[in-house]
């Protein structure tokens, strides 16, 4: 093992390069003269797996609201998607959705985004980010640890995969290293207090495989069977990604859960609510195995709660906090942290970057989209975290009323997809305008058993 140093002055450091870290270093390079982007993997040429984001095997639905965001912060980057092979979706049109309440009704609408696989987003932005003067990659290197003193984090710890310790210096640093960050770890190694967590864990198992779709295809390109409270358990999706193929994960809670038995998923498939996954994969091949996983809780890692923490090292994506994935949130609350430092930065380049000020206005953003998991997530009785509060209980009622009258009404349905893409805030679902409509609204629950899916409109 040996030691070498590298200095640089206006240099930041990016541990991480998933959604978040490349979206940051996108920005960063605007403010800083050199960037340097560190992960543990090596990253590939080509849209593939790689074993430093796991849950890439597994639907990756990227919202409307992430997708407008990502295009602001690399302009372009939704036409490279389709270029690449991403589907283009109407998600009033060409999305099939039930939820307890029933099945959302289908028109055409304003709510356009893409589907792909999660390794195709990333590759498209990595791409992109990876060509910006200024900024270096250094792959196959992880780091494990900080030095700095006096309010400030002077460098990173650094150990490449042959072993060598590396310390980069940077005067402003960010942690994206994702959902098994080390953040809290090492702050403590540099002498600060424990990082404060928030677990709100409703014990979801994931497992996805990938199909050819069977010749004649289905009228939808996205199709959801979500659960929206007890006593559903257990859910499933299938998305059409690039390639034509679809990728499909079933989901259910704790011991409700499927498993990576590959021939249990049709059948885990035929327990659901409905048979609309079941009878589409009866004629579907698969392409791959069955990949499981189990590290789906909702996590927040308070640093805003911390009184002293480092003046120029800041959390963003699922390293600040990350969602139980079956509401879709991880990747658009991520690019959503990057904008809110992008919007953050200049105002702060002089001295030190109040890394605290950056945390609090990201905690206030993080508090809606934590909201909005929980409050489902809180309903099941299984579900480990603190009860539910007054607001979250509000919330989910609100979201019944919404997702039921969706059934009927075009409006209600365009104002709960709106929330699902996360283009508008739980606020907006408990105005007294909404509340009175769907008061008067008063549409009885039809659950999905009890009635054939919507066709898809005319357009
Ligand atoms: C099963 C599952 C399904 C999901 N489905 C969706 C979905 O449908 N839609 C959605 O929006 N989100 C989904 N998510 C969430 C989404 O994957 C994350 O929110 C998103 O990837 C967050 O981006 P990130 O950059 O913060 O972390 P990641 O994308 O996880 O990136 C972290 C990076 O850090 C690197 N790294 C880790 N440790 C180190 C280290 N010590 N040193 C250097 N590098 C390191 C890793 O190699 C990786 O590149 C899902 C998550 C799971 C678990």
């Amino acid at each position: 093992m040996s030691a070498r140093r590298a200095t640089h002055r206006d240099h930041a450091l990016v541990f991480g390069a998933g959604i978040a870290g490349l979206t940051a270093a996108a920005v960063l390079a605007d403010h800083f003269a050199n960037v340097t982007l560190i992960d543990a993997d090596h990253l590939p040429e080509s849209p593939v797996r790689r074993p430093g984001v796991p849950q890439g095997d597994h639907i990756h639905g990227l919202l409307v609201g992430g997708q407008r965001t990502l295009e602001e912060l690399l302009p372009g980057i939704g036409a490279e998607l389709r270029q690449a092979g991403a589907v283009t979706v109407d998600m009033g049109a060409d999305f099939l959705l039930g939820t307890n309440c029933g099945w959302g009704t289908r028109f055409p609408s304003d709510l356009t985004g893409v589907t792909a696989s999660r390794a195709l987003f990333e590759w498209a932005i990595r791409r992109r980010v990876l060509a910006l003067p200024g900024l270096t990659l250094l792959q196959k290197h992880r780091v494990d640890g900080l030095t700095g003193g006096s309010g400030v984090v002077h460098a990173a710890r650094i150990r490449s995969s042959e072993g060598e310790v590396l310390t980069h210096e940077a005067d402003f640093f960010v942690d994206a290293t994702g959902r098994g960050s080390r953040a809290g770890h090492w702050l403590t190694e540099l002498g600060y207090p424990e990082l404060p967590q928030s677990t709100v864990d409703p014990h979801v198992t994931y497992a996805s495989r990938t199909y050819l779709p069977p010749r004649e295809a289905p009228d939808w390109l996205a199709c959801y069977l979500m659960v929206t409270g007890p006593p559903q358990t257990g859910g499933g999706s299938i998305a059409t990604i690039e390639g034509g193929r679809w990728i499909v994960t079933l989901n259910g809670l704790g011991p409700h859960g499927p498993t990576a038995d590959e021939a249990g998923f049709l059948p885990f498939a035929e327990t659901l609510p409905h048979p609309v996954i079941a009878e589409a994969l009866s004629s579907a091949q698969p392409l791959t195995p069955v990949i499981t996983t189990h590290a789906t809780a909702n996590r927040r890692r308070h640093v805003e709660r911390m009184l002293d923490q480092p003046a120029n090292f800041v959390l963003l994506g699922d390293s600040a906090c990350c969602f139980n994935p079956v509401y879709a949130q991880g990747m658009t609350a991520a690019v959503r942290s990057v904008a809110l430092l992008r919007a953050f930065l200049p105002q702060h380049l002089e001295g030190k970057v109040p890394a605290a000020r950056f945390h609090r206005q990201l905690a206030a953003m993080l508090d809606t989209y934590w909201l909005l998991a929980t409050a489902v997530d809180l309903r099941h009785p299984t579900t480990q975290g603190d009860p539910p509060g007054g607001l979250q209980r509000l919330l989910a009622t609100g979201l019944d009323r919404l997702l039921a009258a969706g059934t009927r009404d075009h409006h209600a349905q365009h104002v709960f997809l709106e929330a699902l893409n996360m283009l508008r805030g739980p606020a907006s679902l408990l105005s007294p305008q909404l509340a009175l409509r769907l008061l008067r609204a008063h549409t009885p629950r039809t659950p999905p058993t009890a009635c054939h899916p919507p066709p898809a409109p005319r357009r």
